[in-house]
C-alpha cells in the first residue's frame, strides 16, 4: 500500500509551495492536480473549441495527449510551464473542472499514479474524492488578501504585468465557482485538518504538517 498525502486549499494558499516542500522532505511524488485542469483548459482554447459546449469538451477529452516526466507537464511535444500559469488559463481551468468527464479523467490519472507512488497530492477534492483514504489530509486556508498578494508577488517576480485589484477579484470569483459548484465543490474533508497560512512564512507551514504527518 502506498503512502498518500492529500493536500486542498483555495487558490493563494500556498498549496503548491508547501506540497512540494513536503514532498521533499518525505520523499513522495508531487501531483499538481491543478496543472492538469490548467492543462486542459489550455488544450480547449488551444484547439479554438469552446469552454462551455459538451462537444467541444468530449472532442477534447479523446486528444488530450497529456504526460508527467520527471515533474514536469507535457500537452503532447510541449512543456507546460508559465503558458498555463496565466489568469486567463486560472479561468479556464475552473470552467472545465465543473465537467464530470473532465473531473473523471483528472481523477483517473491521479489515482493510477497514487497506486504506485508514494504521493502528495494538492487540489480542491483530493481528500474528499480522489484519495479518501488518504493517509494524512490537509486542509490549506489564508485570508483572501494574503492569497491575492501572494499570486500578485508571484507573478510579478516572473516578469508578469499584473495588477493587484485584477488579481484579487479573480481570486474570489475562482474561491465562489470552486466552493458553490454542484461536483467535487471545494471543502474540507471531514477527516482534514485545517491550517491556516495567514501571516505564517513557508517554513512555519511546513514545520507545522511535518509533524501531522509525523504523528
Ligand atoms: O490550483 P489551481 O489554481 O492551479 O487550479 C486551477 C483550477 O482548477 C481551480 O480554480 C479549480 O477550478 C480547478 N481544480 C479543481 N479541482 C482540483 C484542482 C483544481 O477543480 N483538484
Amino acid at each position: 500500500k502506498t503512502f498518500k498525502v492529500a493536500i486542498d486549499g483555495p487558490a493563494g494558499s500556498g498549496k503548491s509551495t508547501i506540497a512540494k516542500e513536503i514532498a521533499k522532505i518525505f520523499n513522495l511524488y508531487y501531483l499538481d492536480s491543478g496543472a492538469l485542469y490548467r492543462a486542459f483548459g489550455y488544450f480547449v482554447k488551444k484547439m479554438n473549441f469552446d469552454l462551455f459546449n459538451e462537444d467541444d469538451i468530449i472532442k477534447a477529452l479523446k486528444d488530450f495527449d497529456i504526460k508527467i516526466i520527471d515533474g514536469e507537464y507535457y500537452l503532447g511535444d510541449e512543456k507546460l510551464g508559465m503558458q498555463i500559469r496565466t489568469p486567463e488559463i486560472g479561468k479556464a481551468a475552473s470552467i472545465v473542472a465543473k465537467n464530470e468527464k473532465v473531473r473523471n479523467k483528472v481523477n483517473e490519472i491521479l489515482k493510477s499514479l497514487s497506486k504506485i507512488h508514494n504521493v502528495v497530492i494538492d487540489g480542491r477534492d483530493i481528500g474528499t474524492v480522489v484519495l479518501p483514504d488518504a493517509d494524512v489530509k490537509i486542509f490549506l486556508t489564508a485570508s483572501i488578501e494574503e492569497r491575492a498578494r501572494r499570486r500578485y508577488k508571484e507573478l510579478l517576480e516572473k516578469g508578469k504585468n499584473v495588477n493587484y485589484e485584477e488579481i484579487y477579484k479573480e481570486i474570489e470569483k475562482r474561491d465562489i465557482a470552486d466552493s458553490t459548484r454542484d461536483i467535487a465543490p471545494l471543502k474540507p474533508a471531514e477527516d482534514a485538518i485545517t491550517v491556516d497560512t495567514t501571516g505564517k512564512d513557508i517554513k512555519t507551514v511546513v514545520d507545522e504538517i511535518s509533524k501531522i504527518i509525523n504523528k
